[in-house]
């Protein structure tokens, strides 16, 4: 099987890569000259866990190309997935789906023989009917159908997401698109792994129908973890007794900083703008978006009011700025929030994070970056774990406080306990717990 990879990102890059890893043939385009000159020199230009050995081994054995020559790997192609951006359009909050629409503007002229052409983008409802007409009328001779097969994978656990995905979701009305389909996942269906079918209204919204329910349940637990700090409650104990129903489920109630990332605050908005245009508006979806956002904001205050009250003259010391561990990907992290509130307010912000510093760079200006969490540690008044990355779990917290000014810990995603914290000395003020100093 031919396979064109349109978009070498987080999904376009991990999903070629796996893809070629089945035995197909995959050429993978993209229009990013450096992204480019990375790939064919076997680097990915993001930080996935994995990635380069799996690109490499399946460059050398010729199963995998990057290229930034659509029309060449269109005309070929058994199967075209789109997995280029859908990001959030600025002032009205719907996807913004330019680089869709001009991807399929761009293989029109070039489709050679019956051709499936995939969205793997997260579109709203309604678009592959949009593309597939726009492609009837620039090429009323072409034979092609379009799908909808929504990603699922996760950044950081992006390969064993998509090697071992709960469900892969194909949106058709075609037989033959489908059988083509199922032969591209049959790789995964012989391990197991469920494919499921369904119409491509279907498809399309239970990815925005996924993302949105994951981040009601963020939203969620966070409230729920400000009320057990009211009441002398433990969110942590509160989370996994729920957790443990079965209709619940232990995942995603983790209290934190609000969610983040390239994919649930743009769905989330999407989705709410797709809801209200059909008059059929997700209110309980606007006030988990709402609750999210104040969140973000009530974090850059509680570490204030851990600070004293103020933060002028302070400075601060933030572990992990990328909007969650194992990703270079800083996209509507909580720390583009909490940072520059901080800074505002006159603080100095030392920052560690092991993989975002390229991309956090630009977006943070003024900040002292860090090689390590103990050098970030240096003069501080407040230590803040934003991100929890692994290598920061082990930190000596000991060490940690003889390198401060101050002895408060801000824990915003309950990385230490307060018994490890009291014992180097620190005041803890976690998530979910009422904040406790050393005995
Ligand atoms: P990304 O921004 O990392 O990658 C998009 C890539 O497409 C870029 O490299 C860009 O240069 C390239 N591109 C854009 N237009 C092009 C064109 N016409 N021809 C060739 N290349 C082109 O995006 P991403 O994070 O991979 O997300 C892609 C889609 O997948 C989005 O719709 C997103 O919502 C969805 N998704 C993302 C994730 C995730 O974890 N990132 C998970 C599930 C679904």
């Amino acid at each position: 099987m031919n396979i064109c990879m349109v978009g070498a990102g987080y999904v376009g890059l991990v999903s070629a890569a796996c893809f070629s890893e089945f035995g197909w043939t995959v050429t993978c385009v993209d229009k990013d000259p450096q992204r480019l000159a990375e790939l064919n020199a076997g680097k990915s230009p993001i930080y996935e866990p994995g990635l380069d050995d799996l690109m490499q081994r399946n460059m050398q054995a010729g199963r995998l190309v990057f290229s930034d020559n659509i029309g060449a790997a269109a005309k070929d192609a058994d199967v075209i997935l789109l997995a280029v951006g859908t990001p959030m359009r600025r002032g009205d909050g719907y996807a913004d789906l330019s680089y869709v629409y001009a991807a399929v503007d761009e293989i029109a002229p070039h489709l050679n023989g019956f051709t499936v052409i995939v969205t793997k983008s997260t579109v709203p409802v309604g678009t592959s009917r949009e593309i597939e007409s726009r492609l009837r009328s620039a090429r009323p001779d072409a034979e092609f159908a379009i799908c909808s097969n929504p990603e699922f994978l996760r950044e950081g656990s992006a390969i064993g997401d998509f090697m071992h995905p709960d469900r892969v979701l194909v949106g058709t009305d075609d037989d033959r698109a489908e059988e083509i389909m199922a032969r591209l996942y049959k790789p995964l269906a012989l391990r197991s792994a469920p494919v499921v079918f369904v119409g491509r209204e279907s498809a399309e919204l239970a990815k925005y129908a996924a993302n949105a329910f994951l981040a009601l349940k963020i939203s969620f637990i966070n409230e729920v973890a400000d009320l057990c700090e009211q009441v002398g409650a433990n969110v942590q104990e509160v989370a996994s007794a729920i957790g443990k129903d079965r209709r619940i489920g232990d995942k995603f109630l983790h209290p934190g900083p609000g969610y983040g990332g390239s994919c649930f605050p743009k769905d989330v908005s999407a989705l709410i703008r797709t809801a209200r245009e059909h008059k059929s508006p997700v209110s309980i979806i606007e006030q988990v978006q709402r609750v999210n956002d104040e969140r973000k904001i009530s974090m850059a205050h509680r570490i204030e009011a851990a600070a004293g009250g103020s933060v002028r003259g302070k400075t601060i010391a933030i572990l992990g700025v990328t909007f969650k561990p194992n990703t270079d990907d800083m996209r509507d992290a909580p720390s583009l929030v909490i940072v520059p509130m901080l800074q505002e307010r006159g603080a100095t912000v030392r920052v560690v994070d092991p993989q975002g510093r390229k991309q956090a760079d630009p977006l943070l200006p003024g900040v002292v970056w860090c090689d390590n969490a103990l050098e970030a540690a240096v003069g501080a008044d407040v230590l803040v774990t934003v991100t929890e990355w692994n290598e920061f779990r082990g930190l000596d917290l000991t060490a940690a406080k003889a390198k401060m000014r101050g002895d408060v810990l801000v824990d915003l995603r309950n990385v230490y306990s307060p018994e490890l914290a009291h014992a180097a000395g620190l005041t803890y003020s976690g998530i979910g717990t009422t904040v406790s100093v050393p005995r």
